[in-house]
């Protein structure tokens, strides 16, 4: 029970001065954000936002994936979403590796086979960026009138350029 006492600690001291409750779970700012789960991204702060304004859905290499989508089409429909960001980044391990490298990488870790497991590395991120945007314009769920984008964010600047 020890594992988490630090955070439990930090969480104690947070709460004590949390003004935010309340709330209903709409984007405030209609703003839905996928992105990588990469620890240089904070999703919120680079879009000058705050808490309880965006949707924000991570993964490693941020893809719209089947998960993603589904999040994506009850946060157009049910939460505010207007406008949605896909948010590559520059030095992205899941775009700098193969899959096959991923696979030996986690193998070597865990000293067992990994072969069942499906790593979807990025072998070209601005594609990748460019279909996952095209995927959202032209879903039959997404309505026109939310606005897609695909951002390049730039991890050693802060530097967020709009790619598509
Ligand atoms: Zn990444």
């Amino acid at each position: 029970m020890d594992d988490f006492k630090d955070l439990l600690a930090a969480n104690a001291t947070y709460a004590e001065t949390f003004e935010d409750g309340g709330f209903d779970g709409i984007a405030r700012a209609g703003v839905g954000i996928v992105t990588c789960m990469d620890s240089r991204i904070e999703p919120l702060a680079m879009l000058g936002l705050d808490l309880g304004d965006a949707k924000i859905l991570r993964s490693p290499g941020g893809r719209v994936d089947h998960a993603t989508l589904e999040a994506l089409v009850i946060a157009v429909h049910l939460l505010g979403v207007e406008r949605i960001l896909v948010v590559g980044h520059t030095r992205c391990a899941m775009a700098s590796s193969t899959t096959q490298e991923l696979r030996d990488r986690i193998e070597a870790s865990a000293g067992q086979d990994a072969s069942w497991l499906t790593f979807s590395a990025i072998t070209d991120q601005l594609e990748s960026l460019a279909d996952d945007v095209q995927k959202l314009r032209t879903h039959p769920l997404v309505p026109e009138s939310v606005a897609v984008g695909g951002f390049i964010y730039d991890v050693d600047t802060g530097a967020l350029a709009q790619r598509f």
